[in-house]
């Protein structure tokens, strides 16, 4: 049976009310991909805006494997427990790939989904990582206005995904696991500078002592770098999403982090800044994806490569040319 369509009305009153249903219809609309539904759904956000921003946005990263979705099936349940309202979103740049996602299709996070307090979702699915960026940006906005106070967004610690969610969260927490000490050097020093707390996981059994030696290393290693957030020491330790041993002193440290940023200004201002590079990013993109769907470039482009892959013209030439096909339209 066909469901009756709603209107921008009835989505704003449902997502207020916590609705689940409309809740996730609205969601739906903003996910999808049709023209007709871009507007409506843009009005709803518009109506819901003065409803948002007071969740705390916490980004979680980690190479599969990390421990990402036992620690927030494990966390996120203590968090519902105290009384927390809770969403899962999660941005995974695999998802629009028809091999499967790598957070997985297999049902996660089964106990915490089924929390009444807890509301998952999984990551919106087709196109570029900057589109599932985009909506799963307005999808938190949805789950503020529904008052969910807590907004975890998973992704995988691989690439620019994790630069995406960083832009778009608060806090940022990034899952590690035991390992040789080379590799921390190099590869490891981006990630490292981007969070706001590194958890060494599955400190846990025979582990532990490994785990805390890493910690140490770790801890060590941060002197020698930025902090990602001003005001703010990188925390880093240990935990068990296994046994849920440290997640206590997690949640102590994003409240800490919270208040102390809050008081300072600093989240405010974060917010602003990456509100006007998201501005800055969809305007790229928008204008990239209007250049190559132009007419007048999508015929020329291929015979001005050939042009200039063979050698019988210059690269910049080439490409004015196409500006100015495009700029004619
Ligand atoms: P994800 O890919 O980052 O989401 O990782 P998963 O949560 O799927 O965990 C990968 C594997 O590690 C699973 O077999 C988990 O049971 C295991 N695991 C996760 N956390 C812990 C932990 O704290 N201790 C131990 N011993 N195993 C863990």
């Amino acid at each position: 049976k066909r469901r009756r369509t709603l209107s921008v009305e009835e989505y704003v009153q449902g997502v207020l009310s916590r609705d689940r249903a409309v809740m996730s219809r609205a969601i739906t609309l903003i996910e999808s991909n049709a023209p007709k539904h871009f507007d409506k759904a843009q009005e709803v956000l518009k109506r819901l805006m003065p409803y948002t921003g007071k969740a705390l946005r916490a980004g979680i990263s980690g190479v599969p494997g990390a421990g990402k979705s036992t620690l927030i099936e494990r966390f996120g349940t203590m968090l519902c427990e105290k009384g927390h309202q809770l969403a899962v979103l999660a941005v995974d740049p695999s998802s629009s790939v028809s091999k499967g996602s790598i957070l997985g299709d297999k049902t996660r996070m089964e106990t915490l989904s089924k929390h009444p307090n807890a509301y998952v979702r999984p990551s919106p699915s087709g196109g570029a990582l900057g589109g599932v960026a985009r909506k799963s940006r307005e999808t938190m906005l949805i789950c503020e206005a529904a008052g969910y106070d807590v907004i975890f967004v998973e992704t995988v610690g691989v690439g620019q995904s994790e630069w995406t969610v960083r832009s778009m969260v608060d806090f940022f927490l990034v899952l590690m696991l035991t390992g040789g000490g080379d590799e921390l050097q190099g590869m490891k020093k981006g990630i490292m500078e981007m969070a706001d707390a590194i958890y060494i996981n599955k400190a846990d059994g025979n582990n532990k002592q490994k785990a805390r030696n890493t910690r140490a290393e770790y801890r060590r290693l941060l002197h020698f770098l930025q902090p990602a957030t001003p005001g703010w020491k990188t925390k880093v330790d240990t935990i068990s999403a296994l046994t849920g041993e440290g997640m206590d002193e997690l949640w102590d440290v994003m409240t800490e982090y919270e208040a102390n940023m809050k008081a300072s200004g600093i989240l405010e201002k974060r917010r602003k800044d990456q509100l006007a590079e998201w501005m800055e990013t969809l305007i790229e993109d928008e204008l990239k994806r209007s250049f190559y769907e132009n007419d007048d470039v999508k015929q020329q482009l291929p015979v001005l490569k050939n042009d200039v892959t063979a050698g019988n013209r210059p690269l910049a030439q080439a490409v004015k040319q196409l500006m100015e096909a495009y700029q004619q339209k």
